[in-house]
């Protein structure tokens, strides 16, 4: 899949399944933007691009935050053009039981994965409208399609991604802008460092691939979706889960 001299705004990335995907991108010609919390981190990855002799941006910003959003795009619309793929990937885990969960905690889960998204998007659509193309893919989670327990705030949010894909799906599809989503399983990134080793156990058995995924794993079905190519398949959710959940 070729993506040269296409602006692709990848968030969450710092690092995990973001940095491959903004590396995957880089690789195919596109020149990334890499969308992070902070300077530091953003940069981590853009420059790590950078000496690889890809094309690679930092940008910081808290996707939670309408203003720090709209900021973000006017600044890439700005020094490097009208994005043609968006990958709305920023997200956190705050696990809890319900009758243990704290609000704050329901709040920014949301806030971060789902609210991000819609900023993210809101941002980007007049200028994909204009331009009649773009593609937006979301990392949802098989916990949108399935639950888990101890994650309601992060279900739903999840959950919620996947109805607004469709909804942005069926809103922009006349404008040729498409609009997906991915489920991965159990990839292996800093937020499932911690995941307890009987349920490493239970993937590794239960899963027809006999593992946990990579990022790698990911980032390839992420560029398909946003490629010229996949035109005709909007409002879509994609399982990547080594079949865990078939
Ligand atoms: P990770 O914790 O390694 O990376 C998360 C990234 O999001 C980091 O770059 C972080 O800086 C960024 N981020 C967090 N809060 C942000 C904010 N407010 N604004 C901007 N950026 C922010 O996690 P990961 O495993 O690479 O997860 C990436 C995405 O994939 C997430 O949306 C996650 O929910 C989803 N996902 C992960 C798994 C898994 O098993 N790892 C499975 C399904 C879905």
């Amino acid at each position: 899949m070729d993506f040269t001299d296409q602006i692709v705004v990848v968030t969450g990335a710092s690092r995990g399944i973001g940095r491959a995907i903004a590396q995957r991108f880089a690789e195919a010609g596109a020149v990334v933007a890499c969308v992070a919390t902070t300077e530091q981190s953003a940069g981590q990855t853009a420059l790590l691009l950078d000496q690889a002799g890809f094309r690679a941006i930092p940008y910081a910003c808290d996707v939670g935050h309408a203003e720090q959003v709209e900021a973000m795009m006017a600044n890439i619309q700005d020094q490097l053009g009208t994005p043609h793929v968006l990958v709305n990937n920023a997200g956190i885990a705050r696990d809890a039981l319900l009758v243990r969960m704290k609000d704050e905690d329901w709040d920014r889960v949301l806030e971060v994965n789902l609210k991000g998204a819609y900023l993210c998007i809101k941002a980007v659509t007049r200028a994909m409208m204009k331009a009649r193309y773009g593609r937006i893919v979301n990392v949802s989670s098989v916990v949108g399609l399935h639950g888990a327990s101890g994650q309601a705030n992060y279900a739903a949010a999840k959950a919620g991604l996947i109805g607004l894909t469709k909804a942005v799906a069926k809103e922009l599809g006349s404008r040729g802008v498409t609009c997906n989503a991915i489920a991965p399983g159990f990839i292996e990134t800093d937020m499932t460092h911690d995941l307890p080793e009987d349920f490493r156990k239970y993937v590794e058995t239960t899963a027809p691939a006999g593992r946990l995924g990579t990022a790698n794993d990911v980032a390839p079905a992420v560029l398909f979706l946003a490629s010229r190519e996949a035109g005709y398949i909007t409002g879509q959710t994609l399982t990547i889960d080594g079949g865990l959940f078939l």
